[in-house]
């Protein structure tokens, strides 16, 4: 399915990496290819992705949301509904399987948001592996419960202070421990990016949410006129699309983070636009937002997971080619998107996957009532309350915040009080 010309799709991709990461990646491409093939690791993939993970994930006509707009019958695939809340889990889970098979007792991966990081840690608790996560310090400090819930997990999470102590240097800090133990050791790279074999290993990890989109809607007889998913590195969209790609129809519609605006640093819009261009960043080439020097731009958006300045070669690839069309959604069309599924669906979106449902909520109308229009949720938007209660009830929530304060302050004089008694 759509697999790379060594490692190359068209002109994006690659494995650009210094000389010391060339053989585990050589290694891994072989024993994933391997892996793929033999039926007793699928057999055990996909007991993992039906009982810890969940699968299938449902398809959801959103009623409601198709009265309201007027066109297309709108399904929404919940992946939010996989455990630990995304799509993550499916690459972890399988990467660490294969890790697992290849004799690898150590687990390193990197996160931004933090997101990859607790579904790393999660599927090494379940796995039984030994795992550390790099992460920026400066994201370590924005992130604290995501933090916590990888320490639940059992990872030891490494704070990077080197760079800007954010995302492109914890990627960074991850290569390098990955080349100094390569035998012990499995590099999870946590979207469809990176040097070959990842961008072809965590598309077909992450296929399974294409597939069964494939399966439910054959059963239930639609005839889907567009797919729609936000992307960030670009993994749960090309898992997504990915059993879609070889034909001609459905349309597939890639979202990307529209942030506060056009200018440079206030989105992470690399497929359309005027800022990006193509280079070479973390071993793989692909479009990019980028300064003169070849180094990343700042980029803006609601949503941490969709802020990253790189996307997937294949996506790059299928977006030159003109498979893939790409659109992208503000923050405010994404928070109003959370509200309108929320109160008409019962169903919270992620702020990453809000920006699908806010391109969907365009599109809809725009469709004939009788094609489908299917939106992949790609996690659930509990993670967000951070970022969605300050926007939409920020004096409760201040206050809110202000008296748990009160609270652990106060707890905390009660604990010091009964240590002082003993
Ligand atoms: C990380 C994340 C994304 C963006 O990553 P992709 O690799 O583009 O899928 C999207 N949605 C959610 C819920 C995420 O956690």
């Amino acid at each position: 399915m759509s697999y790379s010309e060594n490692g190359f799709f068209d002109n994006f991709g690659g494995k650009y990496v210094a000389e010391v990461l060339r053989r585990p990646l050589d290694e891994l491409e072989v024993e994933f290819k391997k892996a793929m093939k033999d039926p007793a690791f699928i057999n055990e993939l996909e007991t993992i992705q039906r009982d810890y993970i969940g699968r299938e994930t449902p398809l959801l006509f959103a009623e409601t949301a198709t009265k309201l707009l007027g066109g297309a019958q709108i399904y929404i695939k919940l992946e939010g509904l996989a455990n630990t809340g995304a799509h993550k889990i499916n690459n972890a889970i399988g990467q660490c399987l294969l890790a697992k098979k290849m004799g690898k007792t150590r687990i390193i991966a990197e996160t931004g948001a933090g997101q990859h990081g607790v579904a790393t840690a999660a599927a090494c608790a379940k796995l039984g592996l030994d795992c550390t996560v790099y992460m920026g310090e400066v994201d370590v400090r924005r992130q604290q419960p995501n933090v916590a819930a990888m320490e639940m997990y059992g990872a030891k999470v490494h704070p990077v202070t080197s760079g800007s102590r954010t995302l492109k240097d914890a990627v960074n800090e991850a290569m390098r421990d990955w080349a100094a133990n390569p035998d012990s050791t499995h590099y999870v790279l946590g979207s469809a990016l990176g040097p070959s074999p990842f961008p072809d290993m965590v598309r077909e990890f992450q296929s399974i949410i294409g597939k069964e989109v494939k399966k439910q809607a054959a059963e239930r007889k639609l005839d889907i006129a567009a797919m729609v998913a936000c992307v960030g590195g670009g993994s749960n969209s090309i898992g997504f699309f990915a059993p879609f790609i070889d034909q001609k129809s459905p349309r597939l519609i890639g979202v990307e983070a529209g942030g506060i605006g056009p200018g440079v640093g206030e989105n992470a819009i690399r497929m359309t636009g005027n800022v990006s261009r193509e280079g070479i960043l973390h071993g793989y080439k692909s479009r990019f937002l980028l300064d003169d020097d070849g180094q990343a731009l700042p980029t803006r958006s609601i949503s941490a997971g969709l802020d990253y300045c790189g996307i997937g070669p294949q996506l790059a690839a299928l977006g030159k080619e003109g498979r893939i069309e790409f659109t992208s959604a503000t923050d405010k069309e994404a928070l109003d998107a959370v509200k309108f599924f929320a109160r008409n669906e019962g169903v919270l979106f992620a702020m990453e996957s809000a920006h699908a449902g806010a391109a969907a909520i365009k599109l809809a109308p725009t469709l004939p009532k009788d094609k489908a229009l299917i939106v992949n949720m790609s996690g659930r938007g509990d993670k967000d309350i951070f970022i969605t209660c300050p926007v939409f009830r920020p004096a409760e929530w201040k206050q809110f915040l202000i008296s748990e304060l009160e609270r652990l302050n106060e707890q905390k004089d009660i604990h010091e009080a009964e240590i002082m008694n003993k």
